[in-house]
This record gives structure tokens, C-alpha cells and sequence, in this order.
């Protein structure tokens, strides 16, 4: 029998065994060419994914630590407008009131579309960055990078955005969007263990990085000793994370960009077809800038339920589904399909969700689990 719980989280997603593998082993000086070489690998994946010329820079610490460093280095003694439509929006919020000289949030409830007009006024105003999450994911909402990227640049504003949950599942163009500073975590989509982030920046944002930033966040710091050869970290990286990370972004590699995404768009689409079948109902609000995530689907509890009921369920079977944050407690559940995952989790999930759905009372219009198979079939 197995004794893992399956986590279909938005995060921490399941560890491939090779990316495990890699860590457990004797320390390494990360003043040298093994550690420089791994670091290298990371950068070379990386770019790719997050679609950019420039060197993504790793940071040891959580999908937080990055989004810090992007505000503290870009953002400190500014003007700085942050669109919210979820939790993380508002994290970045919260992270800008440390750091900006002023602060104006563009609130929208959680999973229903950004406010652009709102934007273009607050930039009219004289905001000089600003912040989105791309993939949202409290609320299961994908925000238009593009767009967003091109008021942006009309307004001469600096875009900073969190791509924690969409970069490496899901289709993300740093250079091409304008974004100038792009944000990813290690233990969403890269399938990687938890604890590092990394953080691309622009180089009309490295002209205008702030004079005084934080000693351990200094992103010029960063920047220099990632240009050493071998490549090096300002400070003792987590040198084991970083090994595990070059594992993760080998079978990356591997599988390909395209075909990653392109797996994450399936998975997603079976999700939403289950969704649909059990006639729950969709939690975001969707238009035709944003759409469904494709990393993370959150639907409604049934009316009758609750998470601890609903979820309870489904954790019988060894599998966890995620609840909903704050106010969206026992109001939504969300399921991850971001990393690794393919057909066989995800028709366990589907199936256990089902079950779930039935047991708190509510009679699906169609199975799910049917629904899905014709999808990933
Ligand atoms: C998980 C997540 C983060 C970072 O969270 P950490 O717990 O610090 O890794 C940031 N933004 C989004 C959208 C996330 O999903």
C-alpha cells in the first residue's frame, strides 16, 4: 500500500523521484564549478519558460521571498498601483505598503475580472509601477499578462508580475508582454521542493533599480555574482534546493516547453468538463481578457456542504484537494493540476471529488469522471 497522500494542491505539488534523488547527497562548495553548473542548467530552462533573454536570477527563500525582491528593488520609495482580484494580489498589496512612497490597490472581488479602467486612471495620476498576479490562485483566475503589459508601457510604468503559478505550466512571454519583472516559485508548476524563487528582470528595470534596496534581497547582487563564471549567489544558497531544482528543470527540458503547456491546457480542460458535468458551478468570473486557470480550477462547494465535510471526503481516499482562502472558506475547492500530473491522479481526483459531491447531497446532471476520461482518453 502506499503511504503518500496525493497532493492535487495549487502548491506543494508531488516531487518527481529523480528530483528527490538529487538532493539527498554530501554538501557541495557553492563557490565552484558543480554548484555554478547546476545553477547554469536552472537559468537555461528557465528562460525559456519564462520567455526572456535575460538571466533569471534563484533566491533562496519561498514564492514570497520573490515577490519581495521585486518590490523592494523596483518599487521602494514609488508610486505603485497593485490590481487584486485575489489573495496573492493582495500579498503584493500588502508588500507594497512596506515599500512604496504612496499605494493605490484596484480591488475587484476575488475571481472576477481586473478593473483596466481604473488602471489607466491611477496611471494617469503618475503611478510608476505596478503590480498583478497572473495566475491567481485563490480564485482559479488567469489575468491578461499582454494587456496589462501594454498600459504599462504606454504609461512608461514598470510591470512587476507574479507568475508563481503559471510560469512552467502554463504560457508566459516576460519579453515579448512587456513585463519587467517576472516572479516564479519552485514548488508549483517546476515540481520542484519548496524554498527557492526566481526573479527575471528587464533592462529598462535594471535602469531603474533603487538606490538603497535590501541587503539580502539585493537583486544587483544578485545580478553580478550570477555573472561570475562559474555562477554564484551573493550569500550559502540552499545548495541541496538548487540541485533538486536543475533535476526538475532537466526533465522540464525533457518533456519541452510546448508540450508541458500543452499538457497543463489538457488536464485543465478535463477538469473543467468534470466541473461542468457535475453542474457545481464554476468560481471565476470570466471575460474576454480573463479566463480559467490552467494550473488550478476552483469550483463551488455544494450548497448543502462544507470544506471540512466536502474535503473530508475526498481525503479518504488519500488525495487532497485545496479549500478556499479567507472568505472563500467553505464557499469554493480547488483543484490543482499544475507539475507533473497526468491522466492517472487526475482521474483519482476527479473520481474522489465526485463521490464527494454525491455524499454532501448534491445529484450531478453527469458523471464527471466520464466527462474527463473523454478528454484525457
Ligand atoms: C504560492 C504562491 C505564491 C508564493 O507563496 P509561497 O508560499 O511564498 O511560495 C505567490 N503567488 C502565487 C500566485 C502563489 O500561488
Amino acid at each position: 500500500m502506499k503511504d503518500e497522500t496525493l497532493l492535487m494542491l495549487p502548491g506543494p505539488v508531488p516531487i518527481p523521484e529523480r528530483v528527490r534523488a538529487a538532493m539527498a547527497r554530501q554538501a557541495i562548495n557553492h563557490r565552484g564549478a558543480e554548484f555554478g553548473d547546476a545553477y547554469a542548467d536552472i537559468v537555461r530552462v528557465l528562460k525559456q519558460l519564462f520567455g526572456t533573454s535575460g538571466t533569471p536570477l534563484v533566491i533562496s527563500g519561498s514564492g514570497t521571498a520573490g515577490m519581495e525582491a521585486a518590490v523592494a528593488n523596483f518599487g521602494k520609495g514609488r508610486k505603485m498601483a497593485h490590481l487584486i482580484n485575489g489573495k496573492f494580489g493582495e500579498r503584493m498589496y500588502m508588500i507594497g505598503q512596506r515599500y512604496a512612497s504612496e499605494t493605490r490597490p484596484i480591488e475587484s472581488e476575488w475571481g472576477t475580472p481586473l478593473d483596466l479602467e481604473r488602471l489607466t486612471a491611477v496611471l494617469e495620476e503618475g503611478c510608476e509601477v505596478v503590480t498583478m498576479v497572473h495566475n491567481e490562485t485563490s480564485a482559479g483566475i488567469l489575468n491578461p499578462g499582454a494587456a496589462i503589459g501594454k498600459i504599462c508601457r504606454e504609461y512608461d510604468a514598470l510591470f512587476i508580475m507574479d507568475g508563481v503559478t503559471s510560469i512552467g505550466g502554463d504560457t508566459f512571454r516576460a519579453d515579448e508582454w512587456g513585463v519587467d519583472v517576472a516572479v516564479v516559485g519552485s514548488q508549483k508548476c517546476l515540481a520542484a521542493p519548496a524554498g527557492l524563487a526566481a526573479v527575471a528582470v528587464s533592462d529598462r528595470a535594471w535602469e531603474r533599480a533603487v538606490e538603497n534596496p535590501p541587503y539580502y534581497l539585493d537583486l544587483p547582487s544578485y545580478r553580478k555574482n550570477a555573472a561570475k563564471d562559474p555562477m554564484e549567489t551573493p550569500y550559502t544558497p540552499a545548495v541541496p534546493l538548487f540541485l533538486a531544482l536543475r533535476e526538475a528543470c532537466l526533465i522540464i527540458e525533457e518533456e519541452g516547453t510546448e508540450k508541458r503547456i500543452a499538457r497543463h491546457h489538457k488536464m485543465a480542460h478535463a477538469v473543467r468538463k468534470a466541473v461542468e458535468a457535475w453542474g457545481v458551478g464554476m468560481f471565476p468570473r470570466t471575460d474576454d481578457l480573463h479566463q480559467y486557470s490552467n494550473t488550478v480550477t476552483a469550483a463551488c462547494i455544494p450548497k448543502n456542504s462544507n470544506d471540512k465535510e466536502f474535503r473530508g471526503i475526498v481525503k479518504k481516499f488519500s488525495i487532497q484537494i485545496a479549500g478556499g482562502q479567507d472568505h472563500l472558506k467553505d464557499k469554493i475547492f480547488r483543484i490543482g493540476h499544475m507539475g507533473a500530473v497526468s491522466a492517472p491522479e487526475l482521474l483519482a481526483t476527479i473520481a474522489a471529488t465526485e463521490f464527494a459531491i454525491h455524499k454532501t447531497g448534491h445529484t450531478v446532471n453527469e458523471s464527471g469522471v466520464m466527462a474527463a476520461a473523454e478528454v484525457l482518453g
